[in-house]
């Protein structure tokens, strides 16, 4: 298991925002054999989420913010999940077994935890400390339109976990789609410990982005998509209470 575990898009960038993709990849390493999935299962929303990258980069791109993506699919090892989590190497999602995590044994649940996830978790726990540990922390997801042959509404999440500030920030400004608190999925549902771990943990502010993967399936809609992001992100953080160090700046 010698494969990358982690890309960073605009290393240099000098936003407070700091942009995470867990699951920008859709990359299973030769050594999985596919993890047992037909080519169909293994390209799916199970193994990643479609257009989430894409969409993160054109908004490091225009915010000037450094990107952290995960190299290698969820279903390899999710990186939004902690490794004492069935999720972490699902062994069915949504529609699909995984062969390949039915019976991992003690050992190569170890290596996957230690050539994937703990590598990406060093490279957001130093990508905050050079951020002085006063960045934003901004996470970028997609859903599927349909699960479990269910059609979702929603067409734009924003998620928190306990503290809902810039949650609610965006939720004021940002128009124009289905846009819902907590949906498709809410912090009952174990998306939250990216930010809990990094944001709440470290008293960042921090929110996570679900975008239906219908909306952004063409290189033009994910740039679109990425300016309203710009827009809202922008706006909710110049409306967001700021700490009092943060405030101790150049118009005191
Ligand atoms: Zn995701």
């Amino acid at each position: 298991m010698t494969e990358r575990a982690v890309t960073v898009h605009n290393q240099s960038g000098q936003h407070e925002i700091v942009l995470i993709c867990e699951h920008a990849s859709a990359y299973i390493p030769a050594q999985f054999e596919n993890l047992g999935l037909d080519k169909s299962a293994a390209l799916s929303h199970v193994a990643w989420d479609p257009g989430a990258a894409a969409t993160a980069r054109h908004l490091a791109n225009g915010l000037n913010a450094v990107l952290i993506e995960g190299a290698v699919s969820r279903l390899v090892y999710d990186c939004n999940r902690p490794p004492e989590s069935p999720g972490a190497m699902p062994q069915r999602s949504e529609l699909y077994d995984i062969p390949g995590n039915a019976n991992i044994s003690t050992v190569d649940r170890q290596a996957r935890i230690d050539h994937y996830y703990r590598p990406f978790e060093a490279q957001v726990s130093k990508t905050l400390a050079s951020h002085h540990h006063s960045a934003v922390l901004v996470t970028i997801h997609s859903f599927t339109p349909i699960y479990n042959g269910e059609k979702r509404d929603v067409e734009i999440g924003i998620l928190h976990d306990d503290d809902p500030a810039l949650a609610d920030a965006i939720l004021k400004v940002a128009s124009g789609y289905n846009i819902q608190r907590n949906q498709p999925y809410g912090p009952e549902d174990g998306v939250t410990h990216t930010l809990k771990l990094h944001g709440l943990a470290n008293g960042l502010s921090n929110v996570m982005i679900e975008i239906r993967n219908d909306l952004i399936q063409t290189d033009a809609q994910c740039f679109a998509m990425a300016a309203h992001l710009q827009q809202w992100l922008t706006e909710a953080l110049s409306r967001l209470p700021r700490s009092a160090a943060r405030n101790t700046g150049a118009n005191r």
